[in-house]
């Protein structure tokens, strides 16, 4: 920890020439965020995800007027001279310098996901990308299980036991591989299950909604009061909604993580992760380096030694899918919801797990949250609509050997264990995505061997109906 204080320079008196940069790079820093609060922030989510930060004047006068964000392939940056080299190298002025530590190409992404979780609200943020979504959830989570001088024992943390399998293996095998237990929370919607697992050593809570596979859901606001009373942050994997449909941060969110490989990249071009934190994030667990701008510590220091950085050129592929995110998240969901009604009402299927049917017992809890950010201004929605996501699961009657005969029989749905696509996929996740964490561990989390699940693509719903309708009447 003692090399991550020598970074910080506050009150050093620097060289004039130094100083001249970091003045430079002040006003800019200023005229940044002028530019957010004055101009973008008075746009709508589709302006913001179509634009982001790059504007006309920055294409003109940096990149030849290029209308769309260049792709800085290039492994580093160079320098003026010494002191704008020294400047950059202490993160006195913010360059990028080295492709590990950062570069402008993802710089555009970054601002692009930091403002659409932010839409709506006054909360700050910044955003730190990763190469994929598992290691921007063990960059968000690995610094808040550092131990710290004044803690007795070792850390906890609390999960929802409903989480994606990845991070399911991250928690249970390799975060207590370094000493930190986690402690599973088994009923996401049950408060005081969430309560009793805390106590002086925890660091912080985590929860992912709606889940993957199992659509559960929770209280979001409730959840992270329960962590603000203990003086922690909570940590919420929002992969499955988007922006587009839920941003936590409204609610009381500290940190925001992304799989952005899902369903923000929708064409598949590969994988990518973001974590977006709020600032300042005063928590007893957080480093204090972090506190003020826990992503960009996170970018700068841990994350430049791990070095799990996203490579520009996906960032731009990444960026570039961004901007129809709301119009597709919504196609898709709204074509799951047909499928769903098709499924529900399938003499082979035993249950359809989809928090937009009725019949799900958390419809009510998420239709509190999950909402399509500016359908009030869509005239043929006529006021605010629901949107519960392109994810769904059910469940095969006759068991694993009907849901596998499902998946064989299928010819225009792809099996794959991927999700978020503009291709609509299926998989059996108790042999795929959930394989490894084990039959106990999978009954817990409520993954029996007979659910499919099924994330609809932005094709007709017509035709995805009639591939399920034709593979189901063969299982
Ligand atoms: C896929 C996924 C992850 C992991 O992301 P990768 O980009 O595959 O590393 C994390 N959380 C959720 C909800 C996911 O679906």
């Amino acid at each position: 920890m003692d090399a991550d204080k020598n970074l910080s320079r506050a009150g050093e008196n620097l060289r004039p020439g130094v100083q001249k940069y970091v003045d430079a790079a002040r006003k800019a820093a200023e005229e940044r965020d002028r530019y957010i609060r004055e101009v973008v922030k008075k746009w709508k989510f589709d302006t913001i995800a179509v634009h982001g930060l790059y504007s006309v004047q920055e294409a003109l006068e940096k990149n030849q007027g290029s209308i769309i964000e260049p792709i800085f392939m290039s492994s580093s940056q160079a320098w003026h001279d010494a002191d704008e080299m020294e400047a950059a190298l202490a993160y006195l002025i913010p360059g990028w310098a080295y492709s590990r530590i950062a570069n402008p190409s993802t710089g555009y992404l970054e601002d692009t996901l930091m403002l659409l979780e932010t839409y709506g609200s006054d909360v700050e943020a910044r955003c730190c990308c990763t190469s994929s979504g598992m290691s921007a959830i063990f960059s968000a989570t690995e610094p808040l299980l550092a131990m710290e001088p004044q803690q007795t024992g070792p850390w906890n943390f609390v999960s929802s036991r409903q989480i994606y399998g990845g991070t399911y293996m991250l928690f249970d095998v390799r975060h207590p591989q370094m000493g930190a237990e986690c402690r599973w929370v088994d009923d996401a919607a049950d408060l005081d299950e969430w309560e009793s697992r805390i106590d002086v050593n925890t660091s912080f809570l985590f929860g992912e909604l709606p889940s993957n596979p199992g659509q559960t859901f929770f209280d979001i606001k409730a959840v992270a009061d329960i962590a603000h009373k203990h003086d922690i942050p909570l940590i919420v994997d929002s992969t499955i909604a988007t922006p587009a449909l839920l941003r936590p941060f409204e609610h009381g969110a500290d940190i925001v993580v992304h799989s952005v490989t899902k369903t923000m990249t929708s064409s598949g071009f590969g994988i990518a992760g973001a974590v977006i934190a709020k600032k300042p994030l005063h928590y007893r667990s957080v480093p204090w380096e972090g506190q003020e701008d826990y992503a960009s510590y996170l970018k700068l220091l841990p994350n430049r030694d791990f070095g799990p950085n996203l490579s520009p050129f996906h960032a731009i592929l990444t960026l570039n899918d961004l901007r129809t995110l709301r119009s597709k998240v919504s196609r898709m969901s709204h074509s799951a919801m047909q499928v769903a009604r098709f499924l529900e009402e399938h003499p082979k299927v035993e249950k359809v797990e989809y928090l937009g049917l009725n019949s799900h017992p958390l419809h009510d809890l998420a239709s509190r949250y999950m909402w399509l950010v500016d359908s009030e201004y869509d005239e043929v929605y006529g006021g605010r609509i629901n949107r519960y996501g392109h994810l769904l699961s059910f469940l095969m009657k006759d068991g694993h050997e009907q849901a596998r005969n499902v998946i064989n029989n299928l010819q225009r749905i792809w099996r794959a264990t991927d999700l978020g696509r503009i291709k609509s996929i299926a998989n059996i996740p108790s042999i795929s995505t959930h394989q490894q964490q084990g039959e106990e561990s999978r009954q817990a989390a409520g993954i029996p061997p007979n659910l499919i699940r099924l994330c609809v693509g932005a094709e007709h719903p017509m035709d995805i109906i009639d591939d399920l309708d034709q593979a189901l009447e063969k299982a």
